[in-house]
């Protein structure tokens, strides 16, 4: 077998040695090894290409388009303006001024300026120092790039092969990368970002924003765009700048800090003689501009004028404009609230953008107002005795209309020395004390049609176990406005006086009958309260009396209080009414939507209700008395005598103030009741002089006299007072029999 086996082996090979030529059969070994190589290569290149082919579309399909508008506009101001008192939204004439130059960032020098304005010259030197094909790619130079990465890879020395289009992306983008993978990553964003650029501008478009984002800076200093670089280092307007001067900052822009002309004048001679031969291999110069250019820069004179300023005229920015007032930094705040929202980006990232300028912002300030009141908190005298033992009483005030409108926000008793700090109004935690009430129990309980204006409640407290020991017992005691701890009456009062006189034990009742749940809910839900504790406020102590974990701020107290000058609408609290980005672009209004918290009836019931705070003989209120405005108003005193607030509902305004100390301290017995009088002597004059004097009753409302021994409508005969129904809601008729 074997044999015979390898007897036909060799025949075989005998037969091929003699019929195959030993170059063909090498060849044909050749020859297959490359097929198979060839294969190897094709089926791996593919497996490879499909690869990368997917991972550059993710590139694709997650790169969003760059808007050249949105940073390009390199105004380093962010502005704040204020309507003034004449403000015509129709009248093209009519100017809203402005409150602030905020956050101005003094290391950002920079200036917008047109295309336009550009000479050709300069605006050649750029092209064809940076980019001699501009105006025939589609945003990439393909020929370039595939250079650049092969000398990048061979000498892994850097090479640029962006276009201007890509070195506009990458500016406004600050999308800047240049290591490793990101740095590859990078690149392949902004291509397709080139390519879209490309499709969306023009080519003037994308020079002019190249132009005015470019950097030029120093090792020393940042200075972006054309127009900036003309002034600091030629101390010249751009449309001044001649050919060799162009050059000369077309020159440096490969490495700013090494080929300025101001630190490196070798270096950016000898760039600049380059840009120069660029511009006349592509035609853009005659040999003679060449050669006259040469002279220019032989006498190159550049500057680095130490006090060059580049803002335009009309963003100049004074020097001297104090620091932020206490609404400005509130508004701010809430800026840097609506960008973070709008653009999804952190707080940091939009405060920075905010900091980077070219936001118009409309706030909702009255400038008057505002001054005003600065001014009366000052004044010792509106405070009374109320400076003692050398310890400093602080205070807060604030002002909202009934559409949400913040109108003014004065956070302390001194003059404001320091941009954004603390605001006690917005962000401050102090307890509401009684001025809970209205919102928390009689509001909620008027709504629910269980009580009316002269519901008979008596004075008795309620049986719970308020100090969680186990056992119940009666709470809460009343304490009076003189600061003793009152006992119980057990008599019949009226919702109203009840709530004249700040007793706690018919609130207690309410919230008993509502539950402190349905209270707190309320008050979270309907009334935009941020800063109560969900596991602790929804109490009986939380929602009585206002011992609350944390406390309110006061902006939400009073923009609360708005429901009951209204008609029972809650707005939107804002300081701010409308932002704009650099290019128009609106991305915040505030909305006139709102919530109907409670009826117009019941609005009106219980502003009546609180009016008798006022204008009652027992009114806890009733040193804020005016002449001419009628005023809704409730105290709050807190039952460990540490917070005074008073919260007034003016026809056109809800205003409130607080009285305390830093450290909760105890506010000495005999001062409760002049937090009336403080509220007054700061606002009075402002409510004085309001448009409105008076709130006006809704049809849903009826005035009807009622039996002051029963509470029910008075009948012939009946002791009576008059009082103000719900139409929906009038109590019986009083039998008379008493
Ligand atoms: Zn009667």
């Amino acid at each position: 077998m074997k044999g015979k086996e390898n007897a036909g082996a060799n025949a075989k090979r005998k037969k091929r040695r003699y019929r195959v030529h030993p170059i063909v059969r090498i060849c044909r070994i050749f020859g297959t090894f490359v097929l198979s190589a060839l294969m190897i290569v094709i089926i791996t290149g593919s497996i490879f290409a499909t690869a990368l082919t997917i991972y550059i579309l993710n590139f694709a399909d997650t790169t969003t388009t760059v808007s050249l508008e949105e940073r390009t506009v390199v105004s380093n101001v962010t502005r704040f303006f204020y309507e003034n008192p004449d403000y015509d939204e129709d009248d093209p004439d009519s100017e809203e001024y402005l409150l602030y130059y905020g956050m101005k960032n003094p290391q950002r020098k920079a200036a917008w300026v047109d295309l336009e304005k550009v000479p050709q010259h300069t605006q050649d030197a750029f092209v064809y120092t940076e980019d001699k094909r501009f105006y025939t790619h589609d945003g990439v130079d393909f020929a370039r790039t595939v250079v650049a990465i092969l000398t990048t890879l061979l000498t892994s020395e850097q090479q640029g092969g962006s276009t201007i289009t890509q070195q506009t992306i990458k500016n406004i983008t600050d999308d800047n990368a240049d290591q490793g993978v990101q740095a590859m990553e990078r690149k392949i964003r902004e291509i397709f970002r080139a390519i879209n650029v490309e499709k969306v501008y023009t080519k003037p478009e994308i020079l002019e924003a190249y132009l005015n984002v470019v950097e030029f800076g120093t090792s020393e200093k940042e200075i972006i765009g054309v127009q900036a670089a003309a002034n600091y280092y030629f101390k010249k307007d751009v449309s001044k700048l001649n050919l060799a001067e162009s050059a000369s900052l077309a020159a440096m822009l490969k490495a700013p800090a090494d080929l300025n002309p101001l630190e490196n004048p070798e270096a950016n001679r000898e760039r600049l003689d380059y840009s120069l031969g660029q511009m006349l291999e592509n035609g853009a110069i005659s040999d003679d501009e060449y050669e006259k250019a040469q002279k220019q820069a032989d006498k190159l004179k550049v500057y680095g004028d130490p006090d060059f300023t580049t803002v335009k005229e009309e963003n100049e920015i004074p020097d001297d404009q104090g620091p932020t007032s206490w609404f400005l930094d509130a508004a701010i705040n809430q800026a840097v609230d609506i960008i973070s929202e709008e653009k999804g980006i952190e707080n940091e990232e939009a405060e920075e953008r905010l900091r980077q300028g070219g936001y118009d912002i409309y706030t909702t300030v009255d400038i008057d107002m505002q001054e005003k009141l600065e001014k009366e908190m000052r004044d010792n005298s509106n405070f009374q005795s109320w400076s003692f033992d050398g310890d400093k009483l602080m205070s807060g005030f604030v002002c909202v209309d009934y559409t949400g409108e913040v109108k003014a926000n004065v956070s302390s008793r001194s003059k404001k020395k320091e941009s954004r700090v603390f605001n006690l109004v917005s962000q401050g935690m102090r307890s509401p004390g009684s001025c809970i009430k209205p919102i928390a129990s009689y509001a909620p309980a008027l709504e629910q049609d269980l009580i009316t204006y002269s519901t008979l409640i008596n004075d008795t407290p309620i049986k719970i176990d308020a100090d969680n020991d186990g056992t119940e017992e009666e709470w809460p005691v009343n304490y009076s406005e003189y600061g003793e701890l009152g006992n119980w009456s057990y008599k019949n009062l009226t919702a109203w006086q009840m709530l004249m006189r700040s007793l706690n034990t018919a609130p207690a009742q309410l919230i008993q009958q509502m539950t402190p749940e349905y209270s707190y809910d309320f008050l979270v839900e309907k009334l935009d309260i941020t800063t109560l504790d969900e596991n602790f406020d929804a109490d009986y102590s939380a929602m009585t009396v206002g011992g609350l974990t944390d406390g309110l701020h006061l902006q939400e107290l009073a923009a609360a209080y708005t429901i009951f000058g209204n008609g029972g609408k809650k707005y939107e609290t804002t300081y701010i009414s409308r932002i704009e980005e650099a290019d128009g672009n609106v991305i915040y209004e505030h909305s006139d939507g709102y919530k109907q918290v409670i009826s117009d009836s019941t609005a009106y019931v219980m502003n009546k209700m609180m009016q008798q705070v006022v204008v009652g003989s027992e009114g806890t209120g009733r040193e804020a008395k005016l002449n001419n405005t009628v005023i809704a108003a409730k105290s709050g005193t807190t039952s460990n005598w540490v917070d005074l607030n008073f919260v007034a509902c003016s026809p056109d305004y809800v205003s409130a103030v607080w009285v305390g100390f830093d450290e909760w301290k105890k506010i000495p017995t005999g001062n409760y009741q002049n937090i009336a009088a403080i509220w007054k002597n700061i606002f009075g004059e402002i409510a004085e002089n309001e448009e409105h004097h008076d709130f006006e009753m809704p049809e849903s409302v009826t005035q009807l006299r009622y039996c002051t021994k029963t509470g029910n409508i008075a009948n012939t005969g009946c002791p009576s007072e008059v009082g103000y129904y719900k139409v929906t809601n009038i109590p019986q008729t009083c039998s008379g029999w008493h």
